[in-house]
């Protein structure tokens, strides 16, 4: 009986890992600059094309990659943000939300 429980028990938590991968994994699209809402955010995939007059909070240096909403590592070429959600932000991007990580 232990084991019927114990099988029971894990099927929630194979199903709540599984949504969790799914969302860590984000293989969305990329970004796209003109989505309204990267717009508004000022996002460019390269941070170097940022606006500075529009958008002079922008320091050379920043990028996605080091931003703290950024959970994919530095070496890769893009990742997920949770600021658009299911899809991918270049990691040599940049956007007026940026935050240095920690
Ligand atoms: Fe990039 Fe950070 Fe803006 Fe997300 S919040 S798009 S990771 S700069």
């Amino acid at each position: 009986m232990t084991s019927r429980r114990s099988f029971i028990q894990i099927i929630p938590l194979a199903g709540t890992l599984a949504l969790l991968a799914q969302a860590a994994h984000a293989d969305g699209a990329k970004v796209d600059e003109k989505d309204p809402q990267a717009a508004a955010l000022g996002y460019v995939a390269d941070a170097t094309k940022t606006d500075k007059a529009k958008f002079p909070r922008y320091a050379a240096g920043q990028t996605c990659g080091t931003c703290q909403l950024y959970p994919g590592k530095p070496a890769d070429a893009s990742g997920p943000c949770p600021l658009f959600a299911g899809k991918q932000v270049a990691a040599k991007g940049w956007c007026s939300a940026y935050a240095k990580k920690a």
